[in-house]
C-alpha cells in the first residue's frame, strides 16, 4: 500500500522539483531583466538630468556678463530695469527662477519681483552657491527654496565674469518637472545627494529621507545652509537581511539598481518591485499547479475506471455466484423431492414387506396351528370313540397326546410371542462369561435328554460389554438349542454328538462361537437361515423363527452373528459384540471353571 502511494506521489515530488528548479531559472532571468532595464532607465534618467544642467548652467554666466542685470548693483534705481530683464529672461528660458545678489548676498533683483513671495531683499548670504560664486567658482546646489519652499538646482556665476566679484547672478531651476516625467512613466526613481539624502524622488513622501546615517557635521553643514529647510532628515530604507540588492522601504521590498549622476556627487536610484521580478515563477508554479491537478484528475479517472471495472467484474461474478446458488437450491430442493419420494416408497416397501411378512407368517401359524388342530380333532374323536367302548387306556392316551398337541401349541404362541416382544434391552455393563454360563445352565436339560457332550471354554478374566443382557442370553440359548439338535443327530447316527462354546476377547470385540458335529448347512441354506420362519424342523416343531430373532438381537446391539462350516464337521455360529472401552467390568472375578454347570 505504502510503496503504491509512493509510485503515485512520485510524479507529483519530480514535478515539483522540476518545477522549483524552473522557478529559480525564471527570477534568475527576470533579475537579470530587471537589472538590464534598470542600467537603461539610469543612464536615460541621467541624461536627462545632465541635460537639465546643461540647458541652464550658462545661464548665470549670461546673465552676469548683461548690463541690465547686474546695473542695479550699482545703482538701485536701475533696479526696475534689472527686474523686468530677469522676468523676461525667466519667461523665455522656463527656468524658475533669475536673481542677482550683492556682494552681502542681499538679492537686489528678482524675476519674481512682482510677487508676494519676491526674493528682493532677501539675504541668501550663507547659501553654499553663493559663497562658491564669490570665490569666483561655479556655484551649484540643490536645496529647498527658503523664501518659496520650493526644490530646486541653484546654478550661480560671479559678475562680472572675470576679475573682483561685485555680485551673484543665480538661476534657480525646477527640477519637479524630471520627478513629474518618473511618475509619468510609472517608475520608481530617487536621487541621492553627495551626503546620501534624498532630494528627488518619484514618491513625494521618500524626499528628504536619507539612505545613509548621516554624520553629526554633516547634519550641521546641511542646517547651516539650510539647504532642506528644517525637513527631519529621516531614515529611508529598513534593514534588510539577505540579497544587498534588495531594499526595503515602507513596508514594501524593492530591487536596487543605482548610478553616479556626475555631478555635485549625485546618485541616481532606480527600483522595481521585488515581488514584479519574483512574480516571474507564478506562471509556473500555475502551470505546474495545473499538471498536478491534471495528473490528479487523470490518476483519480484510472482509478475510477479501475474500480468500475472491478466492480462490474464483482456485479458479474455475484451474478454468477447467484445463478450457481439458484442452481444448488434447485438441485437440493430436487434432491430433497427424490429423498422424500425415495422415503415414501421405502415406506411403501416397508408396508408391503410387512404385509409380505404377515402374510408369510399367517400362512406358517396357518399351517403350525392346523396341524395340531386336525391331529386335536382326530385325537378327541378317537377318544370319544374309546370311551364309548370303555377303552379308558387308549382313551388316556389319546388325551395324553392331546396334551402333548397343546404343548406344542403353546409353544408355537410362546415363540411368536418373543418374536413379536424381544427380551428385555436395558443396556447395562455386562461380563459375557455370565450370559453364556446363565444359558448354559438353562440349555444343559437338552443336552441332558440328547446325551450330546458341551464344552464350554472361557477366559479367567471378565469379557466386558455394555449390552443388554437377556437379549444376548436369548441368542446364546438359541444357538446352543441348535447345536444341540444338530449333534443330536450324529449322535443318534455315530454315538457321538459334540458341541463346544468358546468366548474370547479379540482386539476391540467380544466373540462367543458355538460349533457341533452335526450335519452342517449348505451353501444354498446359508443364505436363507436367517430368514423369518426358514427351518427343517417342521416335522419336530421347528418355528424357522429362532435364528431371524437372534440376528435381529446381535444387530440391534452393534454386533453380527455369522455361520460358517465348523472343524468339528457341522456349523458353527459366531457371535461377536463390541467390546466395553475400558475393558473393566465391576462385576467379582470368578474362575470360570467354578461357574460352569456340572455336566
Ligand atoms: P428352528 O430351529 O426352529 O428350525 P432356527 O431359526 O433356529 O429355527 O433354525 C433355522 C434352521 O437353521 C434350522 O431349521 C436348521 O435347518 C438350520 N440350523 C440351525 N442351526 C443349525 C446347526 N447348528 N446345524 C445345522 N443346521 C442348523
Amino acid at each position: 500500500m505504502n510503496k503504491r502511494l509512493f509510485l503515485l506521489a512520485l510524479p507529483l515530488l519530480l514535478l515539483g522539483t522540476v518545477t522549483a528548479l524552473v522557478a529559480h531559472l525564471a527570477v534568475s532571468r527576470a533579475e537579470v531583466a530587471s537589472d538590464r532595464m534598470a542600467a537603461e532607465r539610469l543612464t536615460l534618467y541621467r541624461q536627462t538630468i545632465l541635460g537639465v544642467y546643461e540647458k541652464y548652467r550658462y545661464l548665470p554666466y549670461m546673465i552676469a556678463r548683461d548690463p541690465r542685470a547686474i546695473m542695479a548693483l550699482d545703482d538701485p534705481s536701475e533696479t526696475e530695469v534689472a527686474n523686468l530683464f530677469l522676468e523676461e529672461m525667466a519667461t523665455n528660458s522656463g527656468a524658475s527662477q533669475l536673481f542677482v545678489m550683492d556682494l552681502k548676498g542681499d538679492t537686489v533683483a528678482a524675476s519674481n519681483w512682482r510677487s508676494e513671495l519676491s526674493l528682493i531683499g532677501r539675504n541668501y548670504g550663507f547659501r553654499p552657491y553663493f559663497k562658491s560664486a564669490i570665490r569666483g567658482e561655479e556655484g551649484q546646489y540643490f536645496a529647498v527654496g527658503m523664501t518659496t519652499g520650493l526644490p530646486g538646482l541653484f546654478l550661480a556665476r560671479p559678475t562680472p565674469v572675470v576679475g573682483e566679484p561685485r555680485g551673484v547672478a543665480v538661476v534657480k531651476v525646477d527640477t519637479k518637472v524630471l520627478e513629474r516625467t518618473w511618475r509619468e512613466g510609472g517608475e520608481t526613481v530617487y536621487v541621492t545627494d553627495e551626503n546620501g539624502v534624498v532630494f528627488l524622488s518619484s514618491v513625494a513622501a521618500w524626499r528628504y529621507r536619507t539612505t545613509e546615517q548621516l554624520a553629526p557635521a554633516v547634519l550641521e553643514e546641511i542646517s547651516a545652509a539650510r539647504q532642506y529647510t528644517g525637513n527631519t532628515l529621516r531614515s529611508l530604507a529598513e534593514e534588510t537581511s539577505g540579497d544587498p540588492r534588495l531594499l526595503r522601504i515602507d513596508g514594501v521590498t524593492y530591487r536596487h539598481n543605482a548610478a553616479f549622476v556626475g555631478l555635485l556627487g549625485w546618485k541616481l536610484h532606480y527600483l522595481v518591485p521585488e515581488k514584479e521580478v519574483s512574480g516571474a515563477q507564478t506562471p509556473v508554479w500555475i502551470s505546474a499547479l495545473g499538471l498536478a491537478l491534471l495528473y490528479a484528475v487523470a490518476v483519480l479517472f484510472l482509478r475510477g475506471r479501475a474500480l468500475r471495472r472491478a466492480s462490474a467484474i464483482l456485479r458479474q461474478e455475484s451474478a454468477e455466484l447467484k445463478a450457481l446458488n439458484t442452481r444448488l437450491t434447485d438441485e437440493v430442493e430436487e434432491r430433497r423431492r427424490v429423498e422424500s419420494e425415495l422415503i415414501r416408497a421405502q415406506e411403501g416397501l416397508a408396508r408391503s414387506s410387512r404385509l409380505a411378512a404377515v402374510g408369510q407368517m399367517s400362512a406358517a401359524v396357518a399351517h403350525e396351528l392346523n396341524q395340531p388342530l386336525a391331529a386335536l380333532r382326530m385325537f378327541v374323536a378317537g377318544t370319544r370313540k374309546f370311551l364309548e367302548r370303555d377303552n379308558l387306556a387308549a382313551a388316556r392316551e389319546n388325551l395324553d397326546e392331546i396334551d402333548g398337541l397343546q404343548d406344542r401349541m403353546a409353544n408355537l404362541t410362546q415363540e411368536l410371542k418373543r418374536f413379536a416382544r424381544p427380551a428385555e434391552s436395558r443396556i447395562e455393563r455386562v461380563d459375557l462369561r455370565e450370559c453364556v454360563w446363565d444359558s448354559v445352565k438353562i440349555a444343559r436339560p437338552r443336552f441332558d435328554e440328547t446325551g450330546v457332550n458341551l464344552s464350554v471354554s472361557c477366559p479367567h478374566t471378565p469379557l466386558a460389554l455394555d449390552t443388554a443382557r437377556y437379549r444376548v442370553e436369548q441368542v446364546l440359548l438359541n444357538l446352543l438349542k441348535n447345536a444341540a439338535d444338530a449333534a443330536n443327530q450324529a449322535h443318534l447316527e455315530t454315538g457321538q454328538g459334540e458341541v463346544s462354546l468358546t468366548a474370547v476377547l479379540d482386539g476391540d470385540r467380544v466373540q462367543v462361537s458355538i460349533a457341533d458335529n452335526g450335519s452342517g448347512i449348505s451353501k444354498e441354506d446359508r443364505a436363507r437361515i436367517f430368514d423369518p420362519f426358514f427351518t427343517t424342523k417342521l416335522s419336530s416343531g421347528g418355528l424357522g423363527l429362532g435364528l431371524s430373532i437372534s440376528m435381529r438381537i446381535a444387530e440391534d446391539l452393534g454386533g453380527t452373528l455369522d455361520v460358517m462350516e465348523s472343524e468339528m464337521g457341522g456349523a458353527e455360529f459366531v457371535l461377536s459384540l463390541p467390546a466395553a472401552p475400558d475393558r473393566i467390568c465391576p462385576v467379582e472375578q470368578i474362575e470360570s471353571d467354578e461357574k460352569v454347570p456340572a455336566e
